[in-house]
């Protein structure tokens, strides 16, 4: 207790001194690295192939956060604003993103707005809608990778050899992730899966898999629909119904109580991509491989 009050006081000053003498000098540091490129788009598994294609020379941004579904989106003034540092946009083509897109380049002539879906054929949701969750399919993800290589090299030519090095190894990844999904799903063949909301057509399809979907256009079904739904389900030995945190669970326990299956979550909007791509395959697995309730008894 030597200390007197006054001198712990003029201690603590001068080390306020300090500190903020720093804090003015730090700015002019010469530790600060270059300014990365922000490159941003719509949902965050695009994100992730952005930031692997474009690795350090990029900071790659999801406009939505992770999970938030792009159906219905429209951006708040804030993540607009957000949008003003970025220098290029990867669109894929959902609904919401040409009119905000537009808007966009209007008030910011110097952002970039690229098409990383182009060349990209759409599956049918529905007999007449395009399906729009291309990321959710290993092959159409690397041809999303591909433009936005190349639409990285046009925003930043001194960084192609960099993006196309990023490209290489996302595609070798991309395809042995899609290598270790067909083995894994490879005995179920030709089955069905339920889902509440189609969001997995491209990821079944690609692996020999059907989707069945109880949502359609984007609504729930009516007691007509859901009688048929349960019908289905018993003829095709369903045993699990996977839902999404993004929508409404209580059809689908009804349909789980109906049916005697369980219910599951399947998530097509993570940001780490390429583990959430086997999870979904370790789920769908674990779902098609249980056997029926009927069967589980002794
Ligand atoms: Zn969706």
């Amino acid at each position: 207790m030597t200390t007197a009050p006054t001198k712990t006081l003029a201690v603590a000053a001068g080390w306020l001194a300090v500190v903020l003498g720093l804090a003015v000098l730090l700015p002019s540091s010469p530790a600060a690295a270059a300014p990365r490129l922000v490159a941003y788009a719509s949902v965050a598994p695009v994100a992730f192939l952005v930031q692997r294609v474009g690795g350090d020379r990029v900071q790659a941004r999801s406009l939505l956060r992770p999970g938030q579904e792009p159906h219905g989106f429209e951006p708040t003034p804030r993540q607009v604003a957000r949008l003003g540092e970025a220098r290029v946009y990867f669109s894929i083509g959902l609904p919401f993103e040409a009119a905000m897109l537009r808007r966009l380049q209007a008030a910011n002539p110097g952002l970039r707005v690229v098409a990383a879906d182009a060349g990209i054929h759409r599956r049918s949701a529905d007999g007449h809608h395009p399906d729009p969750h291309i990321w959710l399919s290993p092959t159409l993800a690397a041809r999303l990778a591909a433009n936005i290589a190349a639409g990285l090299t046009a925003v930043d030519p001194a960084g192609r050899s960099a993006y196309q090095a990023g490209l290489a190894a996302l595609t070798r990844e991309l395809k042995q992730v899609r290598r270790d999904i067909a083995r894994r799903l490879a005995r179920f063949k030709g089955r069905s899966v339920l889902v509440y909301h189609p969001a997995f057509g491209y990821f079944l399809g690609e692996f020999g898999l059907k989707q069945i979907a109880v949502q359609n256009q984007g609504k729930g079904p009516g007691p007509r629909g859901l009688a048929r739904l349960i019908d289905q389900a018993r003829r095709q030995g369903i045993r699990v119904i996977f839902v999404q945190a993004q929508f409404p669970t209580a059809t689908a326990h009804a349909l789980a109580r109906a049916t005697g299956a369980r219910v599951a979550a399947l998530d097509p909007l993570a940001a780490d991509y390429l583990a959430n791509l086997k999870r979904m395959a370790e789920h769908i697995a674990a779902g098609l491989g249980r056997r029926s309730p009927a069967e589980g008894r002794p």
